[in-house]
């Protein structure tokens, strides 16, 4: 079967041929049906040194991933072939006490799990390919009546990661509230509609993008505002000088983390998603008194089943453009181009 992997550190990903998997005991192999690209790989590709993660090259990239169950080995009772199923994308040790709650974005025993702080395309061989193998069957969430693999998709990561990030703030999100969604790419354009449908906040969009704030704007943001120096100023004005309860940065530039604490209200948070490595310097009067700097690593696998259910009521609308497998390149030079609307999925 085809797949698209990554080679080195530092190198643009190879269309190859590679084996078609077979599943071990109490493994599944995924007929893949949407695979997600992620702004996350163009950082593998580009950003990180050899090094920073303990993973080891090639693997088959695609983080994001929903399908149908090919194949099932031995013991596997809670899946069969033909079930269409998402993959919860973070495989930890799945006996620690965080694995027993569904947190397996933070494992505590990593060096028990299939890879230490990834999974499949994190790592190990992902969702741009013909299949994947899932090493265990708890990492598959059936998909709800009306769902489909391409949708679902981008839920596993672009959608569970700001649900994740959002839920941890529910608590100040009050009517009176205001949460501020910087980045509306694939994280960020969900981020905003799932403020919407789960809170009664008020929704201020920041981007440097003029398609991202339209795109913002048709998603329900009460207000688009650019990402530029003046961007704290215009959300203070608009919060009437309070500054904003909630920021969710889902760039994570040096840029937009001081925007965070700029226009964060005391007692607000500031929740750092984007991973462009921004660093700023931190003291008591930094920022407001009593903001919360926080970051989030993706989401848990109940926050999945509960944001699968949200999507198939038709409360949160994907936006997507999908490429074939041999176009997967492609996907990847637009999203960095920032010519993507949403998410760019690969239907294999
Ligand atoms: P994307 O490319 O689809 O979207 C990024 C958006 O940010 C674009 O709309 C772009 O125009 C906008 N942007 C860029 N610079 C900006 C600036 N200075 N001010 C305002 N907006 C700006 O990317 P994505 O796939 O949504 O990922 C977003 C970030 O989140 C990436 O850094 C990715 O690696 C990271 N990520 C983190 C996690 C996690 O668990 N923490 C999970 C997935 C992705
Ligand atoms: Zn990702
Ligand atoms: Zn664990």
């Amino acid at each position: 079967m085809k797949a698209l992997r990554l080679t080195g550190w530092k190198t643009d990903p190879e269309l190859v041929e590679v084996p078609k998997p077979t599943p071990g005991p109490g493994q599944v192999v995924v007929k893949i049906g949407g695979a997600g690209a992620c702004h996350s790989d163009l950082h593998l590709m580009h950003d990180f040194d050899a090094g920073m993660m303990p993973w080891q090259m090639p693997f088959t990239l695609g983080h994001e991933n929903a399908g149908w169950v090919d194949s099932v080995g031995d013991g596997v009772v809670t899946v069969a072939e033909g079930d269409a199923v998402a993959v919860y994308g973070p495989w930890g040790c799945g006996k620690c006490g965080r694995c027993q709650q569904g947190a397996e974005n933070y494992c505590e025993n990593p060096a028990a799990a299939p890879v230490v702080s990834g999974g499949g395309g994190l790592g190990l061989d992902g969702g741009m390919a013909e299949y994947l193998l899932v090493p265990a069957e708890r990492l598959l969430v059936p998909l709800p009546d009306g769902l489909d693999p391409v949708t679902a998709a981008p839920l596993t990561d672009a959608g569970l990661t700001p649900y994740h990030a959002i839920r941890r703030s529910w608590p100040k999100t009050t009517p009176t509230s205001t949460v501020v969604v910087i980045g509306v790419g694939g994280l960020g354009h969900m981020a905003l509609q799932l403020v919407k449908a789960t809170t009664a906040a008020m929704v201020i969009a920041v981007d440097n993008r003029k398609e991202a704030l339209e795109l913002a704007t048709r998603f329900g943001a009460d207000h688009a505002v650019v990402s530029d120096a003046t961007a704290a100023e215009a959300i203070k004005d608009l919060t009437g000088g309070r500054g904003a309860d909630v920021l969710l940065d889902f760039v994570g530039a040096e840029a937009t983390i001081e925007l965070s604490r700029a226009a964060a209200r005391p007692l607000g948070d500031a929740t750092i998603v984007g991973i462009a490595g921004g660093s700023v310097p931190l003291s008591f009067f930094s920022q407001p008194y009593e903001v919360s700097i926080q970051t989030t690593y993706w989401g848990t696998r109940p926050e999945l089943v509960e944001l699968l259910q949200l999507a198939a009521r038709g409360m949160l609308h994907v936006e997507s453009t999908t490429y074939s497998l041999d176009d997967a390149p492609r996907a990847y030079r637009d999203l960095q181009d920032g010519k993507v609307r949403g998410r760019a999925v690969i239907v294999p």
